[in-house]
């Protein structure tokens, strides 16, 4: 069997899916022409993840948007956002787009990675054999919705979120499937158990 037969016997008979991971990143290295970096195949998958676009549009409708629209900078019309500057020219455009930079790379440098995800803050802590004793007691369902670890991916939740000083200890933590923790918005401490 040479290589290209191996792929395809992979893709239509021995691929196992517990999760659209493995065809997405076949599918970015087929588009990249074979080699891509760890960072293209992270923004691919993040392309196709339909609950982090969900979430973001969300984001944006809710403060960002409303607050450029209340300062007559940008209008919206049902799904299509636009600058209300017209006919800019190549050389306003690059000024302005510098303007943007910079205020961008200064507030990073003051917030750092906090500012774009939360769950990257919350990800981490839990330890593998805290994780296993939480889900233990779970009975291996979401706290909320009570799914079963076989519909949907469980994850370990901090009742009081980390970036508002809640801990990893036991009492702190609860099961959530994913899309009830997306649910959750990391204002709401709620203890469902
Ligand atoms: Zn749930």
């Amino acid at each position: 069997m040479n290589q290209t037969e191996l792929l395809r016997d992979f893709l239509q008979n021995k691929m196992k899916m517990s999760h659209v991971y493995q065809p997405l990143i076949i599918r970015s290295l087929l588009q990249a022409a074979g080699t891509a970096t760890i960072r293209q195949l992270a923004q691919d998958l993040l392309m196709e993840d339909e609950s982090q676009l969900l979430y973001y549009e969300d984001r944006l409708k809710n403060m960002p948007l409303r607050i450029l629209t209340k300062h007559g900078i940008v209008e919206r019309d049902g799904d299509l956002v636009s600058l209300k500057t017209e006919g800019l020219t190549f050389k306003e455009r690059s000024e302005l787009r510098l303007l943007c930079e910079g205020r961008l790379s200064e507030f990073l440098e003051k917030r750092g990675l906090s500012v774009w995800d939360y769950r990257l803050i919350e990800a981490s802590p839990v330890g593998d054999s805290l994780r296993y004793e939480v889900l233990k007691e779970s009975g291996g369902r979401c706290s909320l919705c009570r799914v079963t670890e076989g519909d949907a991916r469980l994850e370990v939740d901090h009742i009081v979120p980390r970036s508002k000083g809640g801990s990893n200890a036991k009492e702190n933590l609860q099961v959530l499937c994913d899309r009830c923790n997306r649910g959750k918005s990391n204002r709401d401490d709620t203890d469902f158990r």
